[in-house]
């Protein structure tokens, strides 16, 4: 945990708008995860937070990773040892998996020699993949239901149910190697149930494909969506391992080599932002602070992740409802609209915790402004 103290201290030492990545709380995360679901390899989901040294860090605690471009297969690639370099091609795939459905063909040649894993879900990628990436092993990504998770992904990704053995079938023709089944049931699903269906209609298909002649799946991808304790609403993750587990052992032979892709649940309770108050104004009767980070930087999350941050104030005092705004000249810079703060002054600090996931990773340069400083404690 850093302290209150430590937090003004590092703002005092870099000044702000500050990042600061707790990696006591990035193990923490790691080590709760591998303990209640100890049958299920973390593929830590680097789109979440690309930061290189949460990388290393994840990686020493035993983790492999999930990238979607070559940029962050480069992040991951860079960030990585432990191999001799000759061996390291070959080892590789046993450390990342590429999951995005939808694949350039330029990538694709480039990360042909590296025998990747990879994930698809329609018939033209499919035969991209046999073109570009002849020695690539096939993830069938699965539509499933995303009932009441915050972000919904099954809208863009996911083959339908009744399509997925033809598109195995299809893949078995040309030669490809479907190795297994993927799915994400929506990031932040709270809605437990959601992991229930997806793994049913899973073993649905595993057993449609072998009734239909194709045995050589052996691989489950349970993907990402583990919540993030946001507050108190969010049941304990090892609730939802209950339940996974539960469904895992019931289904699926012992065998089954299992993997998952959390983003936010490693990173999101690792990440705190620190900012300053440049004005403030009585706007319809609000107490109103702009302050030098917003919705353009580590606040992104409020637009793209349809997250809020609590903004919390160093200082003590009696409290009223007050608007929190971001530095930049749009007026969709609202960070919120209602936070309980005592009276400010310029220069005050404010924070937000639990900020670490979906934030930093989508923040812009936007009017000028750089993106908050990072720095890495308990590294
Ligand atoms: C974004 C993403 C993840 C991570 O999701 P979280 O909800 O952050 O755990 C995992 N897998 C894929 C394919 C993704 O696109």
């Amino acid at each position: 945990m850093i302290t209150k103290d430590k937090l003004q201290k590092l703002a005092k030492q870099h000044g702000t708008p500050l990042f600061v990545i707790d990696h006591d709380a990035l193990r923490k995360n790691y080590r709760e995860f591998r303990k209640y679901l100890p049958r299920v390899q973390i593929y830590f989901a680097v789109k979440a937070n690309s930061d290189p040294e949460i990388v290393r860090t994840l990686f020493k605690e035993g983790s492999s990773f999930d990238v979607a471009s070559m940029p962050e297969f480069n992040i991951v690639y860079k960030n990585i040892k432990g191999m001799p370099a000759k061996k390291r091609q070959d080892w590789i795939w046993d450390k990342i998996i590429y999951a995005n459905p939808n694949k350039p063909v330029e990538t694709l040649e480039e990360l042909d020699k590296y025998k990747p894993l990879v994930t698809f879900d329609n018939l033209e990628e499919i035969r991209k993949i046999k073109k570009h990436a002849p020695h690539a092993g096939l993830v069938l990504r699965l539509k499933v239901p995303n009932t009441g998770a915050m972000v919904e992904l099954s809208s863009k990704f996911g083959a339908a149910p009744g399509e997925a053995v033809d598109l195995i079938l299809e893949a078995d023709k040309l030669g490809l190697t479907v190795e297994g089944l993927s799915f994400h049931v929506g990031s932040q699903t709270t809605n437990f149930e959601n992991y229930v269906q997806a793994l049913s209609l899973c073993a649905g298909i595993y057993k449609e494909a072998r009734d239909r002649g194709y045995t050589k799946m052996n691989l489950l991808d349970i993907g990402g969506g583990f919540p993030a304790p946001y507050d108190d609403t969010v049941k304990p993750f090892r609730d939802l391992a209950k339940v996974i587990n539960n469904e895992l052992e019931r289904l699926f032979p012992k065998d089954i080599q299992i993997l998952a892709e959390p983003g936010r649940f490693m990173v999101a309770t690792a990440g705190v932002s620190v900012a300053k108050v440049i004005g403030k104004a009585m706007r319809d009767g609000k107490p109103s602070y702009y302050i030098n980070d917003g919705v353009y930087h580590t606040y992104s999350g409020v637009i793209f992740d349809h997250c809020k941050y609590p903004v919390k104030a160093f200082k003590k005092g009696p409290t009223k409802i007050s608007a929190v705004f971001g530095p930049t000249c749009d007026a969709l810079d609202v960070v919120s609209m209602a936070e309980n703060l005592p009276e400010l002054g310029r220069d005050d600090l404010v924070y937000s915790e639990n900020i670490g996931a979906y934030s930093h990773a989508s923040a812009t340069y936007f009017n000028g402004f750089p993106p908050a400083k990072v720095v890495h404690a308990n590294l």
